[in-house]
């Protein structure tokens, strides 16, 4: 069970992270066309009988849409303001394309500490689970305007790795800008190959060049190989997926399109 169609046929519990990158068009804005995009495919997901939670980035970048200032400002107090503008932004947007099809939205920010203290994961975990019993679609995201230094999780691949083990989801998907992970990087190379399973994270870490200054998205390349170790040990798979190609999810579940697979070992679970 190890192609991206299987994977996507056979989960029943999805975690979908959005980087800002995913629902933003080239000029780095956030693109309420593509937004709507791709809710229309998590919508194909859920018609199928999925349930679904959206770990969603792109609060600062909203922020810098909405205000108009601020962009190259360095402050941290100035980041924790622009993202408090910003979320309220994507989750109108949420709001209203996820309304279009009669669903509500519900919103969850956390930070690293929510992780560390079981009391607050039993709490997450309840508020989560409810959500979704109920029809209502999660969408996560660092709770940017607290969670500095030691309360930080500090991007959305790991957030969404550690939601996925929490929910026990059966299968996280990334959306990026690439295909999956390539052996060398395929800005510079062109018999750069596409790595399309991945069973043993950590002997991939030492076989590809994860320093490539190919845009591999806002995390990098490096957190989302974290973030497949973090599903994977719990035995859940990880899908590395291309969100710039129209319909990826439903060309994936075709077989039309490839993706990079990080499978879980159901042994290990
Ligand atoms: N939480 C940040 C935001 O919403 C993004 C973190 C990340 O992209 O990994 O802007």
């Amino acid at each position: 069970m190890n192609t991206p169609a299987e994977l996507l046929s056979s989960a029943r519990k999805i975690v979908i992270k959005l980087g800002s990158n995913t629902i933003s068009n080239k000029e780095g804005k956030v693109d309420k066309e593509i937004m709507k995009h791709i809710v229309g495919q998590i919508m194909h997901l859920i018609d199928e009988g999925k349930r679904v939670v959206v770990v969603s980035s792109g609060a600062a970048v909203s922020g810098v849409g909405a205000i108009n200032k601020w962009a190259r400002k360095n402050d941290i107090n100035y980041k924790q303001a622009l993202c408090a503008i910003g979320q309220v932004e994507l989750m109108n947007a949420y709001k209203e394309f996820f309304g279009e099809y009669g669903l509500h939205v519900g919103q969850i920010l956390l930070t690293g500490e929510d992780f560390n203290e079981p009391h607050r994961e039993l709490n997450i975990r309840n508020a989560l689970f409810t959500l979704v019993d109920e029809g209502v679609v999660p969408i996560i995201n660092e709770n940017d305007s607290v969670s500095i230094d030691e309360f930080s999780i500090g991007d959305n691949d790991t957030l969404s790795a550690l939601v996925a083990n929490l929910w026990a989801a059966d299968l996280l998907i990334l959306m990026s800008d690439i295909d999956g992970v390539y052996d060398k990087d395929p800005h510079t190379y062109d018999d750069a190959r596409l790595i399309e399973l991945v069973e043993d994270v950590d002997g991939l870490r030492r076989s590809i060049d994860t320093k490539g200054k190919s845009d591999f998205g806002t995390g990098g390349i490096v957190t989302k190989i974290n973030a497949a170790e973090i599903v994977n040990r719990y035995g859940t798979s990880m899908l590395l997926v291309n969100s710039r190609k129209e319909d990826i999810l439903g060309k994936l579940e075709r077989g039309e399109e490839k993706a990079t697979v990080f499978s879980g070992s159901p042994a290990r679970k």
